[in-house]
């Protein structure tokens, strides 16, 4: 058994069911789980190991509910820049079917380097191509360096261009192989338990790379399992044309119609959804998972957040993939909810009174990374500090130059002000990131590795 105390934050966020925001506050933690919240004074003095975070804001863990971490190779390629979602596939899958199992591992300690260090605890990744023998478990190998829970995704693509899918038939596969391997790794990794550091989930692609046939089996075999399932939806309006040009359905009628709704599911990004595909979201429970960079980046639209939320239905934060935001700065993401949900608001006419009752606060930002990642992701170990939670925390220290003169309203500060890296990420009780440095990765060495594949990948 090991304990750690966290004691003096200057304002200890817990998101619980209170919202409570304890000036002084601190928390006990045995074994990787939260034994005790409050302020400092009324904690035990002494633990395996303390940690006096005098001078910080100490939050939840982020949690990141969409990303592609492979594309941190392929950010900003000249030739990807200025286009949208179908032209921006088309250019870059050529290059990813260059990948090797090398790409995948430098890949995803990158993506997951940049989480930690933006204050992400909990990340879904969605790997769906795997190029000259890669498989899941090269990223899952990968991403233990870093120390943050993982929620890998499956993914797979099987509707290639000879078939009237999107992406080229040199980087589709078989389905029977897709659900041999999804089966494989579920059996091989997926903790069910509470505390799980790694997660399985399936994830067929998109409408325009998959099969229905293909969407239907992951279904049941992520049903017999007891995992959940994900997919893009909605993203665009070619993807809404392609879907009624080839199904006959809207995006989320066509979900319904291959049995893919319910409180084990989540899209990404769903941007043009309708009143009544909102209320289908509500009602059976699925997911969003929001990424206004990427919606930004790729000209896709503004997802309809705050209708989403009046709805009730779960809606957390993505980065998404770094070819289309270019970056896994989670903190930042949240800025950019709100900012993008304003803009709509705004758009929208909403009305602007002094009280702002239209528009996204910097504590529901918060809010859809922390609690409404958790909800999205189907766990209830993590997403706010209360007893029995998992120990997953940041520490910022709010005495910086970007957050001068912002300190009447701390929590505000580190949505409104400009983005920053975290001091300490601590997840299940262990320290990812201490006073600003990733404990597991040599990152100088690291970033020169990453740059040399990304360059050979390019280079063909
Ligand atoms: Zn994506």
């Amino acid at each position: 058994m090991t304990t750690l105390l966290i004691k003096n934050a200057q304002l200890l966020v817990t998101m619980d069911d209170h919202r409570r925001e304890i000036p002084g506050g601190g928390l006990c933690i045995r074994d990787g789980f939260i034994e005790q919240v409050g302020e400092s004074v009324e904690l035990p003095t002494s633990a395996d190991e303390v940690l006096d975070m005098s001078g910080q804001i100490v939050l939840p863990g982020l949690i990141n509910t969409h990303h592609h971490f492979y594309q941190t190779l392929t950010r900003a390629v000249p030739a990807a820049q200025n286009a949208n979602l179908f032209n921006w596939l088309k250019t870059l899958y050529p290059i990813w079917a260059r990948m090797n199992p090398d790409d995948i591992r430098i890949s995803t300690q990158t993506a997951l380097a940049e989480l930690a260090l933006s204050g992400c605890t909990t990340a879904s990744d969605h790997l769906y191509l795997f190029p000259n023998g890669s498989k899941l478990d090269d990223e899952i190998e990968a991403a233990s360096a870093v120390g943050i829970r993982l929620q890998a995704s499956r993914g797979s693509m099987s509707l290639g261009q000879s078939k009237g899918g999107l992406p080229p038939d040199s980087v589709v596969d078989s389905e029977e192989n897709i659900l041999i391997d999804s089966e494989r790794l579920i059996k091989k990794y997926h903790d069910p338990k509470p505390g799980a550091m790694l997660q399985i989930v399936l994830a067929p692609c998109s409408p325009f790379s998959v099969t229905g046939d293909l969407m239907k089996q992951s279904a049941k075999l992520a049903r017999q399992y007891g995992v959940h399932l994900h997919t893009h939806l909605a993203e665009t309006q070619d993807e809404e044309q392609f879907t009624l040009d080839t199904f006959g359905y809207r995006p989320v009628a066509y979900m319904q119609s291959l049995d893919w709704v319910g409180p084990d599911v989540w899209f990404a990004h769903s941007v043009h959804v309708k009143q009544d595909e909102i209320e289908v979201y509500a009602h059976e429970g699925c997911g969003v998972a929001h990424c206004p960079s990427s919606n930004m980046r790729l000209a896709s639209g503004i997802a309809p957040l705050r209708e989403y939320m009046k709805a009730g239905v779960k809606v957390g934060l993505g980065v998404d993939g770094s070819a289309s935001n270019d970056g896994s700065h989670l903190l930042a993401e949240v800025r950019q909810a709100m900012l993008l949900a304003r803009l709509r608001a705004g758009l929208e006419g909403a009305s602007l009174s002094s009280t702002g009752g239209e528009l996204l606060t910097a504590r529901q930002a918060l809010e859809l990374a922390t609690r409404g990642g958790a909800a999205v992701l189907g766990r209830k170990d993590v997403g706010s500090l209360e007893v029995g939670k998992c120990a997953d925390l940041i520490g910022i220290n709010l005495n910086r130059l970007d957050y001068a003169g912002a300190l009447h309203d701390p929590v505000a500060a580190v949505v409104f002000c400009q983005p920053q890296h975290v001091d300490y990420n601590i997840v299940h009780g262990k320290v990812v990131v201490n006073q600003g440095k990733l404990v597991g990765l040599d990152l100088p060495k690291h970033i020169e590795a990453h740059n040399r594949a990304a360059r050979r990948l390019l280079e063909g």
